[in-house]
């Protein structure tokens, strides 16, 4: 028994929702009681004006609100007719939902390769993921970069591949929504985003919800008839399979009023992770950010070599400190998704990662004793 530690102290949460429900007061309730009042719960005022600021805010021409972060990426897939014999090219370590969407419209996914400083889509590895695909017969249609962790991918690497290959750009930027590449917000870029809003992510509503992101005009009358069951000149003309992919306008009102915080929230978890790193760069690997890049650190996601990250976890937790694990199975390794193709002869960088990461409290209201906490802990397990 480890005598030094302080049982008193109460568990650390992994990420705090309450903290920020008290920073609005009664915002949130007040957004949600106008609601109520109004009683247009499907598609109310609060939807398109959400819409209309998350593409301010993104620097899209627009913004469709919709019901997840998978229905987001499935919409984009759908509008664009992707179907049986096309290859999508999907990083393997990602969470499920970037590879699940493929299969929904009959397209075969491809795992690709990441890289192992950013956890983020290996370019070259998409490069040898296009030649496998092309070998089987399948027809290479789109990429789906993955913002893993809040930090984008390699855009200008990936977009140029996309055009030599004649792919469309999806980005997933479930959890780095609010980040940049080059300087300009995550949303802007490829040919459609997908984003989530579960509870979880840095932009979080109060149950499920996602949005897609387009520059492309003529994208967006068939997004919106997906989301609408495939609706054509009014709901009872249906023109293509659609979903119910709606966002709840309660969940659109509550994210107006999170949406204004929200800059300010990306700098609070930028100065928890600017902590971190210079506390725990001598006892494990912290995360690297490319120089184009910023993240909004939906996860801080440190690496311990050589078999030391399983006994880190049960070691933190003793101490009231919680981790998670993201991801310990890569995609193609999952039992669900080991038929599809990947890049090469299994993915050595998914694989290691997979063995090595962990990840600590992040969140916007996480104060310096408590980082402290986090710090001497994680110190303390991996003697440093
Ligand atoms: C969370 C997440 C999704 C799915 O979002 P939901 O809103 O939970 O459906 C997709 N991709 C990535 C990378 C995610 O982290």
């Amino acid at each position: 028994m480890n005598t030094h530690v302080k049982t008193e102290l109460a568990p650390i949460p992994f990420i705090d929702v309450a903290a920020q429900r008290a920073r609005l007061g009664t915002r949130i309730d007040d957004a949600v009681t106008r609601v109520l009042n109004h009683c247009r719960f499907v598609n109310g005022p609060e939807v398109a004006e959400l819409e209309s600021r998350l593409a301010a805010f993104a620097g899209a021409r627009h913004a469709i609100a919709c019901s997840s972060g998978t229905d987001a990426l499935a919409m984009i897939l759908m509008a664009w007719g992707v179907k049986p014999g096309d290859a999508v090219f999907c990083p393997s370590f990602t969470f499920c939902a970037t590879a699940e969407v493929v299969p929904w419209v009959g397209a075969t996914p491809v795992f690709v390769d990441v890289l192992a400083d950013t956890f983020n889509m290996d370019p070259a590895s998409l490069e040898a993921a296009i030649e496998v695909a092309k070998r089987k017969g399948l027809t290479p249609k789109v990429v789906i970069p993955v913002d893993l962790f809040g930090q984008p991918a390699d855009l200008d690497a990936i977009e140029a591949i996309a055009k030599a290959n004649g792919l469309k750009v999806l980005c997933d930027t479930a959890q780095g929504f609010g980040a940049t590449w080059n300087g300009k917000r995550t949303g802007s870029f490829g040919d459609a985003t997908a984003t989530s809003f579960f509870p979880a992510k840095p932009l979080g509503c109060f149950g499920d919800g996602g949005a897609v992101f387009t520059d492309d005009d003529d994208l967006v009358p068939v997004l919106k008839s997906v989301r609408e069951h495939g609706q054509g000149v009014d709901k009872y003309q249906n023109v293509r399979i659609g979903m119910t992919g709606r966002l709840d306008t309660i969940q659109a009102a509550i994210l107006l009023e999170k949406l204004a915080i929200f800059e300010d929230e990306v700098a609070a978890r930028q100065k928890v992770a600017e902590r971190y790193n210079a506390a725990l760069a001598d006892v494990c690997i912290v995360p690297a950010v490319d120089p184009r890049a910023t993240s909004v650190w939906a996860q801080y996601t440190i690496r311990v070599p050589q078999g030391g990250r399983d006994a880190l976890g049960p070691a933190l937790q003793k101490e009231g400190v919680p981790t998670a694990v993201y991801y310990r199975l890569p995609m193609h390794m999952q039992p669900a998704y080991e038929q599809y193709p990947s890049a090469g002869n299994g993915l050595p960088v998914c694989e290691k990662l997979a063995g090595e990461v962990i990840s600590l409290p992040m969140h916007a209201y996480l104060d310096e004793a408590t980082q402290d906490r986090v710090i001497a802990a994680v110190r303390r397990a991996l003697g440093g």
